[in-house]
This record gives C-alpha cells, structure tokens and sequence, in this order.
C-alpha cells in the first residue's frame, strides 16, 4: 500500500526527498506539456485544476490591489480572516471569528505545517489525494492507511475509524476526511458525518477535513463536519477549486478555539518558513469570501457544469464495464479497471501505473494511477480529472440556458468536447482490450 518509491540508488543520492519522487499531479501536468510540445495530442485529465476562470469580480480585487508591497502579518490579512470567518458562519453554520483562521500560501503548505508542529499519526483512507502521505514522509511522522472499497463508495465508515482508534485509544492522531472527495467524487451524507463525529470526539482525534471542493458539491448541497465536531475539526479551503485560482497559492484552515495552540504553533513556523502569503492575493481574496450575487451565479454555473459533464463521462464510462460511485462533487472519477483486468493482463498490463502509462502512449489520453492515491500498486485503479474544457465558454453557454432547463448534448458537444473525445478514447481502448484507438 502507498505510494512508489523510487529505488535506484543514484537517483536516492541524488533527488530525492526521503524516497519520494516529484508530486504525480504536477509531474503528469509537465509530462503533458512536453508531449505537446513534441506535436502529440494529449488529453489532460491528469492534473487537477479548475477550467474555470477567476470570476472577474475577484481579478479586478487584485488589479486594484497590485500595489500592495508590504509584508502582511504571519496568520493573514485581517481583513481576510474576518471574510473567512463570516464566510464559514454563513456556509457552514459553525461560530469561527477571524481569530480562528490562519491564511497560507496553498491548503498544501498549511497540511504540511500541521504535520510538522503536531506530534501524531496521520490518518488516511485510501484512495486519498496525492500528498498527505508524502508529506508525512517528509516530516518523519507515521503513516496510518485506512483502506476503503469500492463497494462502500471508497469512504470512511465510522466503523472503519473506530476500529483503527481502538487499537491505541489515546494516540494522538490527525485524521483527514476530504469531501468532495479527490480522487473519487463521492461526498458523505449529513447521518454518516455524524457518525464519523461521533467516533472522532470519542476518541478526541484532530479531524483534518479537507473541503475545499465543498462549494462545488453539483447540487450546492455541501455540509460541513465541523458542525457535529466543531471542538476537533479544522475546515480547510482556499481559492484553488472553487475560485478557479490554483496558481494564486491562497488556502485558509478554520480552527476550533480548543485547537487555538495549534493554530499558534504552526504560525510560528509559517514566520520561520513562508513569512505571509502574497500582499496582493490576500486582497483579492478578501472579495472572493465575502461573495455576494456575482459569486453566487458563478458558482451555480460552475456546479452545473460540472455535474452534466461528470454525469455524460460516467453513463459513458460504466457502459464500457468500469466501476466507481457516481460522482456528486468536485471534478474526478476514480474507476476500477477491474472488470477488464483479464484481458489487460493479456497485454501485460498488471498495474495502475502500466495500465496509465499504455493508455497515455496508445491514446494520448493522461490521467493518474490508482497507486498514487495509495491504492496497492496491482489494482487497476486511476483518476480522472474531468477538467480539460474551456471554463469560461461554458459558464457563458450555460448563462445563456434557462435554470428550468438541463443543460444537454448540445451543451456538451460544444464546450466539452474533448473531455467526451477522450473519454470515447479510453472507453474504446477499454472496450478493445486495450488495443490502440485512433
Ligand atoms: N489538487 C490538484 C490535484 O489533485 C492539484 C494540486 C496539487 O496537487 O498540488 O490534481
């Protein structure tokens, strides 16, 4: 279980961190760009970016703020963390003041400042994003898998969680909860985060719950954990997904007040490390939290958007034979190959990482093996990130359709056809057995 290392000793001399390669989102994202760059016709569906673009609201925030040049204080723009604050009052219904939010450069940099000034466990269910193991490896702290199945969703049960804090009931331990889910799509209903809570408070766990696809839940129905365990979760979120502003590097984590030392122990090391996330983008970010109606409409778009294409591919997926749970938020599937393993196998295809590597090669299709979300390394799993269409021609079309109305083929054809031609790609390679399509 977990991820690959590499094991050739020069390259362990010589690059690498604790034996760990390059993050595979970022990696494949480059991969793609030089395959491009070689003529090739590559679909990415590897990295997981937003298409959609900053909301014009939000990128004139940071025109006005260019000037910005000072440094800001450690924990964030106190602008900004009321903003956050309010805005976690309003989204989510828990009692956060700007007291409670440390503002960082990324929800990436902030997990990894957690991990580094707490000493416990890492929680993690698999299949799970690429880096919180990683960046466990990298401080040094254990790694405590929980695996899920496709059967139950890939989601945690309360079960699951209880039977891992029983073993050591005082262990402190951090453990992450991420929904909408990267890498599946899949969410939790309000009675199954109850339960989670349940089990979390009793055995007074530090729950990381990373929902910083909440806001495009495609039904605009996400609930936050924090309501049944407001005294041990910490919400992440940032601009990244629902903003569309990944590059901008701007994640927030929203603290308990009984987890206030937490928050003051990694802004100490946030002042030895990082200094203040960037003047400018804090900004501008003050005006994407507090929302309003320009916001509101984005994000009605962006979520149906979202939710018709992640409904197209999976019709289309499952015809082909391939199994995952339908996808309620975010933008990835996580399939399972499984169904075909027999004849992949024939063609020597015995892993996520070779079935990735062949699909890429044969269809130029890219997307990422189920080992990197650390599934064990033989099962033919993988992520695919639904997000290679123009954003911004499909807000608009979808603008120009009456809410009454779903939005259809038409829709699709015309703004995301090359999500559905590398979806027919990999359906057909599937279908064929893993023969080269054209
Ligand atoms: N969260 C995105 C993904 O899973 C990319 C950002 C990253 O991994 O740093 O593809």
């Amino acid at each position: 279980m977990g991820r690959r290392q590499k094991k050739s000793p020069e390259v362990h001399l010589n690059l690498n961190v604790r034996g760990l390669t390059e993050s595979a989102t970022l990696a494949i994202n480059e991969r793609c760009a030089a395959l491009r760059a070689e003529g090739k016709e590559v679909f990415r569906l590897g990295l997981g970016q937003s298409p959609f673009p900053v909301p014009p609201g939000v990128v004139e925030a940071l025109r006005a703020n260019a000037h910005q040049k000072d440094y800001l204080p450690v924990r964030g723009l106190p602008q900004l963390r009321d903003a956050v604050a309010e805005y976690h009052r309003r989204r989510d219904g828990v009692d956060f003041t700007g007291e409670d939010i440390l503002v960082g450069p990324g929800s990436k940099e902030l997990m990894f400042l957690l991990q580094l000034v707490y000493y416990g466990d890492l929680v993690i269910p698999t299949p799970s994003w690429v880096s919180y193991a990683p960046q466990a490896t990298i401080i040094g702290r254990q790694i405590r898998w929980v695996p899920t199945s496709l059967e139950n969703g890939w989601r945690l049960t309360p079960e699951m969680l209880e039977r891992l804090c029983r073993e050591d009931p005082t262990r402190p331990r951090v453990v992450i909860l991420n929904y909408p889910s990267n890498p599946t799509g899949a969410t939790y209903t309000r009675e199954e985060l109850k339960g989670l809570a349940r089990v979390a408070r009793e055995y007074r766990v530090v729950l990381l719950s990373d929902e910083i696809y909440g806001e495009i839940h495609h039904q605009g129905r996400h609930v936050s954990v924090s309501r049944y365990y407001p005294e041990g979760t910490i919400v992440s979120s940032g601009l990244s997904k629902w903003c569309g502003a990944g590059g901008w590097r701007l994640g927030t984590f929203a603290f308990p007040r009984d987890l206030r030392w937490l928050l003051d122990a990694m802004a100490v090391a946030a002042s030895e490390t990082f200094t203040a996330t960037s003047a400018p983008i804090q900004h501008a970010a003050v005006r994407a939290f507090e929302g309003g109606l320009r916001i509101e409409k984005y994000l009605t778009h962006s979520r149906r958007v979202l939710g018709t294409l992640g409904r197209a591919i999976a019709r289309r997926m499952r015809q082909a034979g391939l199994e995952f749970p339908d996808p309620k938020g975010g933008f990835y599937l996580f399939p399972s190959f499984e169904p075909h393993r027999e004849r992949l196998l024939a063609r020597g295809i015995d892993s996520s990482v070779a079935l990735c590597r062949t699909l890429l090669d044969e269809t130029g299709v890219a997307i990422l093996p189920g080992v990197e979300f650390g599934r064990p390394a033989e099962e033919l799993t993988a992520r695919i990130a639904y997000v290679d269409f123009d954003g911004a021609h499909a807000l608009a079309f979808s603008d120009s359709v009456p809410a009454s109305s779903e939005l259809d083929r038409a829709f699709l054809e015309t703004c995301c056809a090359s999500v559905l031609r590398a979806t027919d790609r990999l359906c057909e390679w599937v279908e064929s057995g893993g023969a080269a399509s054209s």
